[in-house]
């Protein structure tokens, strides 16, 4: 026994009232958007204070965790996994974020697949296959040709998350080539000069 007072049922409703107006305010300062139905938005922010009471982070609401932060990284809140989910299918996995179409109601969000790799070895992996080489991972390094914001990810965002430009004004770049070492002077001529 730690001793230490865990929070009852009432303390922990009144923290995820204030954690979700504090992380509904910054998505929609950054280009995200919180899902418009707030019943189903609080339980999911209600689960983030819960698993933060219990490991220490605020772990995804939907998926279990392992409890130890080093292999559930990826996993708190937002997780790894947002945006590309965002963008291909108008929500993350939990339903907590959704695209500006679903938020206003053009369109529909549903359960989508889960994008996680099953083991933290294999999650180790492709880290690796990114770090190390991403554009064959399928990153992409995209701009915000309004304000120059740069990201690398697999697809443009939606909405730039500075000055909120739509997703169509984004543009690819390419990666650079590694620059060509500097051509080294000749050697001075030893030969005294007359
Ligand atoms: S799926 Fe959604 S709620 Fe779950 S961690 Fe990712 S962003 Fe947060």
């Amino acid at each position: 026994m730690t001793g230490d007072r865990q929070p009852d049922e009432r303390e922990l409703d009144g923290r995820a009232e204030l954690l979700m107006i504090k992380l509904d305010e910054q998505a929609e300062a950054s280009g995200y958007h919180f899902n418009p139905d707030r019943e189903m938005t609080f339980l999911l922010v209600r689960g983030l204070v819960t698993n933060t009471v219990r490991y220490g982070y605020p772990g995804c609401p939907c998926r279990l965790m392992s409890g130890k932060k080093i292999e559930d990284l990826d996993l708190i809140c937002p997780c790894d996994y947002r945006d590309d989910d965002i963008v291909q299918f108008g929500t993350c996995f939990c339903n907590l974020y959704v695209s500006k179409a679903v938020k206003e109601g053009r369109a529909e969000s549903h359960s989508i697949p889960e994008r996680r790799l099953p083991t933290f070895e294999e999650r180790k992996a492709e880290m690796k296959k990114r770090r190390d080489d991403p554009e064959g991972a399928g990153m992409k390094v995209w701009r915000c040709k309004v304000c120059g914001y740069i990201c690398c990810r697999q697809s443009p965002p939606d909405e730039c998350p500075i000055c909120f430009a739509e997703k169509a004004r984004f543009e690819r770049i390419k990666a650079m080539e590694p620059q060509s070492a500097p051509k080294a002077s000749p050697a001075p001529d030893p030969t005294p000069r007359r």
